[in-house]
């Protein structure tokens, strides 16, 4: 077979798409744009057009796309070492589980390399921990695509093709009572976003968290919070969970974790965590030297920058920005730190094509909801451009 070398010869939007169409899944929705390059909050596509990026990959580019300190930590270590099996011990993995122990409050770190997998290894753990089976999930939750995951994902267009899934019970998210109702005796874990993403940024009440560590401690259940998205400054903190000053048993993260360099993790009390013993769980590639090198980095961009404070700050700025659209189209502006959600009363699908032509990259979540999940690095003037089109629209 003849190898076509052609990734560095530069294609054409309409050869790029032309070989999409033929040799890929047609798994994905994909927005007309072929990304060619990205710096901080821009994004450039193969034709030279620029965009302001409020998807940053989904929540991923936290530290704002190419910074020069994790790109500049992958080119040393890339040299250095790539990987290497978990079979062996590496100071980039040891380094970071520390930092990240110390970040989370948790005790222990599981490595892996996607926020399904961090799900996954937090579902398997609490089953192992409690030997019980069931978890109770939230209606609209999202913690990812495999069949584990995928038992606890509420949306039902995701789900039926693959029944049957693990045992759940999903109950209105921001009603600890319904979890208390749920719980029963085959109830390993309850399993939530603190501030649901993919279900359109929904916001519990203040003590909603609170409630329902209080009720999972006194049934005895484990609390297992997907930080999958939330995490890394999203939302104005490290990890959402601080906003209701509890701590999980189980946490997940991923996304904004490697700055844009696959990564991720699954975290656990020692009580919990000590219930895996070798053998129980394993990853390949999970915590392999350039994934932690890229993550180390991040994280101390994250706080060399004030990147947390800055989320909180410009979170604050968007959501005022926004309420001064025109109301006649919003039904509610909501939003903690950089993860801001604007409801619309029509489907969003229509600007986020319109902002997009207007050189904005926007994403629509639960058809109506435009989420803004930008760089943390993303300046004042930025988020008036952006909000200057949507008004434009
Ligand atoms: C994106 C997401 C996942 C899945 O992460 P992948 O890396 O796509 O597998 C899980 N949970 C939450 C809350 C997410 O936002």
């Amino acid at each position: 077979m003849a190898v076509n070398t052609a990734v560095n010869k530069a294609l054409k939007y309409d050869d790029i798409v032309r070989k999409f169409d033929k040799y890929i899944f047609d798994t994905y929705t994909r927005q007309p744009v072929a990304i060619k390059k990205a710096c901080g909050a821009v994004v450039t596509d193969v034709d030279g057009k620029e965009y302001i990026d409020c998807v940053a990959g989904i929540a991923v580019n936290n530290v704002g796309h190419c910074h020069p300190a994790v790109v500049g930590a992958i080119k040393r270590q890339v040299e250095q070492l790539i990987h290497v099996s978990n079979l062996y011990y590496t100071e980039q993995q040891a380094v970071l589980a520390e930092g990240l122990v110390n970040l989370t409050g948790m005790d222990r770190v599981f490595f892996c390399n996607s926020g399904t997998e961090a799900v996954e290894g937090a579902l398997k753990l609490a089953r192992k921990a409690t030997g019980k089976k069931e978890f109770i999930a939230a209606e609209h939750a999202f913690h990812g695509r495999t069949r584990g995951a995928l038992s606890v994902t509420h949306k039902e267009k995701y789900r039926k093709p693959f029944e049957p899934l693990a045992p759940a019970v999903f109950v209105p998210y921001n009603d600890a009572d319904a979890i208390r109702a749920a719980i029963n005796e085959n109830t390993a874990g309850v399993i939530l976003e603190p501030i649901q993403g993919e279900g359109g940024v929904i916001i519990p009440s203040d003590n909603y968290l609170k409630e329902v560590r209080e009720i999972c401690d006194e049934k005895n259940v484990l609390l297992i919070l997907d930080e999958v998205q939330t995490g890394f400054g999203r939302t104005g903190k490290w990890f959402a969970s601080e906003h209701s000053g509890i701590r999980a048993d189980i946490m997940t993260t991923a996304k904004a974790m490697g700055g844009g360099f696959p990564m991720g993790s699954m975290l656990a009390r020692e009580n919990v965590a000590s219930k895996f013993v070798r053998g129980d769980h394993a990853s390949t590639f999970g915590g392999n030297a350039l994934a932690c090198a890229a993550a180390i980095a991040t994280i101390d961009v994250i706080k060399k920058e004030k990147l947390v404070e800055r989320s909180e700050e410009m979170g604050k700025y968007l959501i005022q920005k926004l309420s001064t659209l025109d109301k006649d189209y919003v039904k509610e502006i909501r939003g903690k730190g950089l993860m801001v959600g604007m409801e619309l009363s029509v489907k969003c699908e229509d600007i986020v094509s319109k902002a997009r032509e207007r050189g904005i990259l926007l994403n629509c979540t639960s058809e109506s909801v435009l989420r803004f999940v930008p760089p943390l690095t993303i300046t004042k003037e930025q988020l008036d451009k952006v909000v200057g089109v949507l008004d434009e629209i």
